[in-house]
């Protein structure tokens, strides 16, 4: 890792999504962008899944992941680096869940509680998302959320309507 090991680093969730272009090789990118982040590890990464879209109706399939990072980078910086990446896989913002090119959302971020303008953490949606639980809890079982209740309890994380896993190994 780039930062040097005084660093004191957060364990951050990032889910994935793209369902626009070419998702699969968008994702592959985005992981590797990922990887790049200053003063940040990229420790771990889900299965690939492929899910029905929220939102509007007539959108294609989204694939989806989650990514386990270990960074030093504050909240705010870590999503501005991660609204780069979208910017640079042609993301743009029009509709909301609208299909995009690429998708990238703070889940977690160590235990923190942020609700500012621009950022939410937990990710307010992730309680009710099959498609942001099932690959987040491949990569740490026994999450909580900060109130203690853990995340494999959640009625979504066991539900698997709409939801395909595509590979386990798809990054390389
Ligand atoms: P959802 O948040 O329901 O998954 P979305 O991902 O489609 O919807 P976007 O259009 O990508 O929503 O983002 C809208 C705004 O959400 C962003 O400009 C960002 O500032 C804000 N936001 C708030 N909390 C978060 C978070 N935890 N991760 C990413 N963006 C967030
Ligand atoms: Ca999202
Ligand atoms: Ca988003």
């Amino acid at each position: 890792m780039p930062a040097s090991p005084a660093l004191f680093c957060t364990r951050a969730f990032i889910g994935l999504g793209a369902n626009l272009g070419q998702p699969g090789l968008t994702l592959k990118s985005a992981v590797h962008a990922l990887r790049k982040l200053p003063d940040s590890h990229l420790k771990a990464i889900s299965s690939l899944y492929r899910s029905t879209p929220l939102g509007p109706a007539g959108q294609p399939d989204y694939l989806n992941a989650v990514v386990w990072l270990e960074t030093a980078l504050p909240p705010h910086t870590l999503l501005a680096a991660l609204q780069a990446i979208e910017s640079a896989h042609g993301r743009l913002r029009e509709i909301h869940w609208g299909a995009r090119t690429l998708d990238l959302d703070v889940l977690l971020y160590g235990n923190d509680v942020i609700a500012t303008s621009d950022l939410t953490v937990p990710h307010p949606e992730l309680k009710n998302r099959n498609f942001v639980l099932i690959p987040l809890l491949e990569l740490q079982a026994d999450l909580r959320l900060t109130y203690a209740m853990p995340l494999s309890s959640l009625p979504a994380a066991r539900d698997h309507h709409g939801i395909e896993l595509i590979a386990s190994h798809w990054t390389d």
